[in-house]
């Protein structure tokens, strides 16, 4: 068998590791912040229904404009936006890589502020942008102070905003992305995956006369869609004609259209269960912090919590009772997808195990 290193790779992506969750199937699965709510029964039933209609025609092409699925999500973001505001992809990683395929690209910079997003730099390195950073303060804020000073220092072609931020759970204030939009001539692009989670107002009401934003967002997520892969954005409708140039032809399925365009008939049923998961949120980070731990405040359906002595000793001895978390890499951190209530009472019960055995040093 042939090693990686041994192919004609590009030498810009040499050595680099990709996107890896770990997947093991466990019986408590809370690294991804998926929904852990499944889709209500109804619902299902009307989304087959309409996978059955799009496979009645899938001799043909399927609607390359995809007009249907960008009127219903128009709707359903409301905001006054219209078929024309909206973009959408194979999930909103899709979404990310075409606009830095048609902004970033060899030569130009796209900007973030980690700890962020872990397929932000991905994207950037498959796209052959150059990813530069700029730090966060000790809370993981952003502030426009900030956020100018490093576009002053950057000079970027895109700036990426995470908002609320994976994987703290913090949200960029409207002031910062304002400051972003005015102190650069390139693309700010906010992503809201996590936004329904959030009760601040979304970067959508500042995107009128401001061509060069982008709010993207994800039926993964508050959705509880991720296996169908659907994201999408909102920006001025030249942006869409932007994005027309580098997407490949016919890029949604018909099968991931119909489905989509079902799922959003349901938005409310689909969302019940937002409420119910910032519940569960909160109660982690109660937990947590009863326990000693320093859960970051979190706008989002999962908690970024600190004062592990062990990260990588701690997310095993989890895993050993079937409960799988997220080490994202920052010392003496660990993150939580929010559960059901049972999910999170068996991850807050297996804490306390820990703690109270004192595998757990603080
Ligand atoms: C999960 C996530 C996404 C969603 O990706 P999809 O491709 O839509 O599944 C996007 N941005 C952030 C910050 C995320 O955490």
């Amino acid at each position: 068998m042939t090693s990686l290193s041994d192919l004609p790779i590009r030498d810009d992506l040499r050595g680099l590791t990709p996107y890896g969750a770990p997947t093991d199937p466990v019986r408590i699965q809370l690294n991804v912040n998926e929904n852990t709510h499944p889709i209500p029964e109804a619902v299902a039933t009307d989304i087959v229904m309409a996978l059955a209609g799009a496979v009645m025609n899938a001799n043909r092409y399927p609607d390359r404009e995809f007009t249907e699925l960008r009127e219903s999500l128009a709707a359903y973001l409301g905001h006054g936006l219209t078929a024309d505001n909206m973009w959408a992809a194979n999930g909103s990683n899709e979404v990310l890589q075409q606009t830095l395929q048609a902004f970033g690209g060899p030569g130009r910079r796209v900007l973030g502020f980690p700890p962020t997003y872990s397929m932000h730099s991905i994207i950037a390195s498959g796209t052959g942008t150059e990813w530069v950073t700029a730090p966060r303060d000790p809370a993981y804020d952003i502030t426009p102070e900030n956020v100018v000073a490093a576009i002053a220092e950057h000079s970027p072609d895109v700036v990426f905003l995470c908002s609320p931020n994976n994987p703290t759970g913090t949200p960029v204030s409207n002031d910062t992305i304002v400051a972003a939009y005015d102190a650069t001539d390139g693309i700010v692009l906010v992503d809201e995956a996590y936004a329904e989670f959030s009760d601040r107002e979304s970067a959508l009401a500042l995107l009128e006369g401001r061509p060069r934003l982008l709010v993207s967002r994800t039926m993964s997520k508050a959705f509880a869609f991720a296996g169908a892969r659907v994201g999408y954005l909102a920006a001025d409708p030249a942006i869409a004609d932007a994005l027309r140039l580098v997407r490949l032809p016919y890029h949604l399925s018909a099968l991931t259209q119909a489905a989509a365009v079902a799922a959003l008939a349901h938005a409310p049923e689909m969302l019940a269960m937002v409420n119910e998961i910032k519940a569960q949120r909160n109660r982690m980070s109660a937990g947590l912090e009863a326990l000693g731990f320093t859960p970051v405040p979190s706008e989002s359906n999962f908690v970024l919590f600190g004062n592990v002595a062990d990260p990588q000793e701690l997310f095993h001895k989890l895993l050993i009772q079937d409960i799988l978390i997220r080490d994202v890499g920052i010392p003496h951190h660990l993150r939580v997808t929010a559960g059901t209530e049972e999910e999170t009472t068996a991850f807050l019960d297996a804490m306390a195990d820990l703690q109270t055995l004192g595998r757990v040093e603080q």
